[in-house]
């Protein structure tokens, strides 16, 4: 394929926000790809070279984007730097010096294998001497590229390309173009993709085989599994009831969710619920973890607390917050913050692969596997049968440190559902005890300039909940309280990645924000309650015509849920289930704004 082609596509991506639309194109695209080429086009098409596990970075600055473009086009580097501050898009800048510099174009076209090829190089150059071997390469593109096609290569490199291609939409569009229309196909083409987390694979394979070829895409060590998320449930009663009279309820830990990749040769990589690889950031679970396994390959998943050496007591979530995402003073904070993986699941036991069991053979699995120790253990539980018992072990859960209590489902069809969201597992948090049953993990999508005490920095936050049907977020509340000093005075530096000049075109609201964001920030939100409104459009209309969701007294508990990406937030649906569960237990309220 010409990278034209794939540029024609994008232009017409770019054009649209509706997720038919998006999934047509994309349809049309994978259909006229090779084989070969289909990873390349998929993955370029996110702004990506690789699946998202793999953690390829292109390592391109905006100076060095600068430079090559200097280079490719003629022009000073300071000229460049005026009119991409002007247009404020280094893309729509390159794009206009090539127009005016128009050359006769003798060189041949580029095609997508050939800039794949080439932003690999650029991604894979390292060390010394790597800087001028990415400005080469960059220039060698986009002094060949036509205009149009420079302004995309510079927006790819730059993290900036935006088509609003994501992974649902990318599975409805392989469901378009090679599955047959039902439902059915299109659930077995996400279920491949939920168990390799790698578009490229799952579409390859059903081009090459058609659905049935879906089959072969199993489990493999190495590769992370989307993870299985659980329901909520306002008591415990309708737990049980959901769960048909007995569960098995473990400790809900409240710490880092980690999928542990043991390799036949005692390798070991840990994957964040994103599937981000965190193993540098927890080094002493790499060896413990190595020895606590009796088969290799395994698969495992658990999550890491901090647990306090002296007591062996587990500390709260901010402690391993600490640990997270840091580089550097490793060995300080692993002797000041000793963690410990609470193993809840086994997907892989060796050679058999246990994901598709019911969860009481997964469970009688994993205790078979794990020896477990100080640092790897595994997590508490307790089949109960009725409510009491339920809410004694939920009691004793919280006094031990737990935020609540998962409840796990015993029936046969128990199995691991990688990236469903069902009530085979349901969590009862101890907020739900009092006041609005659960926090909301809302996404950011705009601030307000702060007035008084906090005028010249942030003083509010626009919050919006995820709706995955329209693929939009839709805003919910306005939170400034909850805010530290020192989360104020950093939450600039926090959001300026994310600041836009205009409004996201997937954002959905009536207030209009001093500042806009691109949806990619998530902080846990509590309130009061959730009450119909005319102001907030979230699940706008789900519960009554021309009425959204908006949460009373909003306020932030201090968490950045730096775990979750924007669509991973709170969805529309889930905020509609939250109100459900809150009117079961008061009187229904009046719409109010
Ligand atoms: P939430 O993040 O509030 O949606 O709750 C689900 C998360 O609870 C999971 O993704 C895990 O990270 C975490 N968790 C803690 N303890 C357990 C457990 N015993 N079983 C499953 N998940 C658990």
């Amino acid at each position: 394929m010409k990278y034209a082609d794939l540029v024609a596509a994008y232009e017409r991506l770019d054009a649209t926000t509706k997720r038919t639309e998006l999934r047509d194109v994309l349809a049309e695209l994978v259909r006229s790809s090779t084989i070969g080429e289909l990873p390349a086009v998929l993955f370029l098409s996110q702004g990506q070279l690789r699946p998202e596990y793999e953690g390829v970075e292109l390592g391109v600055a905006d100076s060095l984007a600068r430079r090559a473009v200097a280079e490719a086009t003629g022009v000073e580097a300071p000229e460049v730097l005026v009119a991409q501050q002007r247009s404020g898009d280094l893309g729509l800048t390159v794009e206009e010096l090539k127009l005016r510099n128009a050359r006769s174009a003798s060189t041949p076209a580029l095609s997508v294998a050939e800039v794949y090829e080439k932003l690999r190089a650029v991604a894979d150059a390292r060390g010394a001497g790597s800087q001028e071997v990415k400005v080469q390469a960059l220039v060698e593109l986009l002094a060949r590229s036509e205009p149009v096609e420079a302004k995309y290569l510079v927006r790819f490199v730059l993290g900036q390309l935006r088509l609003g291609v994501r992974e649902m939409t990318i599975l409805d569009a392989l469901a378009v173009a090679f599955g047959d229309g039902t439902k059915e196909s299109r659930r077995r083409i996400e279920d491949a993709f939920n168990v390799s987390s790698d578009l490229g694979l799952v579409a390859q394979t059903i081009s090459k085989g058609g659905l049935d070829a879906l089959a072969s895409i199993h489990l493999e060590v190495g590769r992370p599994i989307r993870p299985m998320l659980a329901e909520r449930s306002p008591d415990l009663a309708d737990v049980l009831k959901r769960m048909e009279g007995a569960a098995a309820l473990e400790m809900k830990y409240d710490g880092l969710r980690v999928q542990a990749h043991i390799a036949t040769d005692g390798s070991v990589r840990l994957f964040s619920r994103r599937l981000e690889e965190i193993g540098d950031q927890f080094p002493e679970l790499r060896p413990a973890l190595a020895a606590a396994v009796q088969h290799r390959p395994a698969i495992v998943e658990g999550e890491c607390v901090a647990v306090d050496s002296d007591t062996d007591e587990i500390r709260p979530f901010q402690e391993i917050s600490r640990r997270r995402g840091r580089k550097y003073d490793l060995e300080r904070m692993q002797s000041e913050i000793p963690v410990s993986i609470f193993l809840f699941d086994v997907l892989l036991d060796g050679t058999t692969e246990t994901a598709t069991l019911p969860f009481p053979d997964r469970r009688r699995s994993l205790e078979r596997l794990i020896v477990p120790g100080e640092r790897v253990r595994l997590a508490d539980q307790q089949l109960v049968h009725s409510v009491e018992e339920a809410q004694a072990y939920f009691d004793r859960c919280i006094a031990a440190g737990g935020e609540g209590v998962m409840a796990k489902s015993l029936a046969p069809e128990s199995a691991y559902r990688a990236g469903a969201r069902g009530f085979w597992w349901i969590k009862y948090k101890r907020e739900y005890t009092h006041g609005l049953a659960d926090s909301v993990d809302g996404v950011v999508v705009g601030a307000f300039y702060g007035k008084g005490r906090r005028a010249g920095r942030y003083g509010a936050l626009l919050m919006a909940v995820y709706d995955p049907d329209q693929d939009q977020f839709e805003t919910f509340c306005k939170v400034g309280s909850g805010f530290d000093d020192a989360t104020l005075q950093a939450l600039p530096a926090r959001l300026t990645p994310f600041e836009l000049d205009s409004e996201d075109p997937k954002v959905r609201t009536s207030l209009t924000a001093d500042r806009w964001m691109r949806p990619g920030l998530v902080l846990e939100i509590r309130g009061a309650e959730l009450t119909l409104s005319p102001t907030h459009p979230a699940a706008l209309g789900k519960l009554r015509v021309g009425f959204g969701l908006a949460l009373r007294f909003p306020r932030f508990t201090g968490r950045f849920r730096d775990d979750k990406g924007p669509t991973d937030a709170t969805t529309a649906q889930e905020l509609v289930r939250l109100y459900q569960s809150q009117v079961k237990q008061a009187s229904p309220e009046e719409p109010s704004a």
